[in-house]
């Protein structure tokens, strides 16, 4: 029997350390209907004011992985998303392919990004999401060291080629995709957004009628997604 205790003990005690030097976080399987729908690459003008409406009409939250210049560009923007209850993230200053960046290059990437957002928002994003979704074990140190968590995905939109793609398409694949505790990500930068604007105003009152509830990366995985900073 004190065999046993013991050797929950020390099982317990792994699954701790493991639980608290985690960096990447994926999609669970929530027991409850929850999607968090993810926006990569803003802000920008005017898709991500035309996202946050939707949002805001079907009291629905999002997480918003933002690049610093962009922030630069459109603080404003970025005060009403905030201001609107939903989670804003790092996605570097410039998007680079973080892989193949310098420690010291990739650390100037994400601290100038997190100072952006604190001087915009006054918070400090812990939230992380790597432009092309890649990185590496020594990328994951970098994070590690700036209390940053990188959250990746279930799905992502294949929303790059504007030409090809149709809101018809997004909005088909998003709603093939979406199962309790899925992340979805999608973009309100980098290029026109207009078919993914008009996707999500088929996307989230249909996920909503089939009895999701859209919330934050950070509800989703109860992590806590600003960093206290004095
Ligand atoms: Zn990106």
């Amino acid at each position: 029997m004190l065999a046993k205790i013991f050797r929950f003990s020390i099982f317990l005690l792994i699954a701790m350390c493991w639980l608290f030097s985690q960096v990447t976080y994926a999609a669970t399987s929530s027991q409850k209907k929850l999607i968090a729908l993810t926006f990569d690459d803003g802000p920008s003008i005017p898709y991500t004011e035309q996202v946050l409406a939707l949002l805001e009409a079907h009291h629905a939250k999002a997480t918003f992985f933002v690049m610093g210049g962009n922030v630069k560009l459109h603080p404003e923007i970025l005060k009403k998303v905030f201001a609107a209850g939903n989670v804003i993230g790092n996605h570097t200053y410039t998007h680079p392919l973080i892989t193949k960046i310098s420690d010291s290059a990739l650390e100037k990437e994400l601290t100038k990004t997190n100072e952006i957002i604190f001087k915009t928002i006054h918070v400090y994003p812990v939230l992380f999401r790597p432009p092309y979704g890649m990185s590496s074990s020594r990328t994951n140190e970098v994070l590690k060291k700036l209390g940053l968590k990188k959250i990746t995905w279930d799905y992502m939109v294949d929303d790059y080629d504007y030409k090809k793609t149709t809101s018809e398409i997004i909005a088909r694949s998003v709603l093939q995709h979406a199962r309790p505790g899925a992340i979805i990500t999608m973009h309100d930068g980098g290029t026109n957004r207009a078919k993914t604007v008009a996707a999500l105003a088929t996307i989230i009152p249909t996920l909503q009628q089939q009895g999701y509830e859209l919330v934050t990366v950070a509800d989703l995985l109860h992590i806590s997604p600003y960093q206290n900073k004095n």
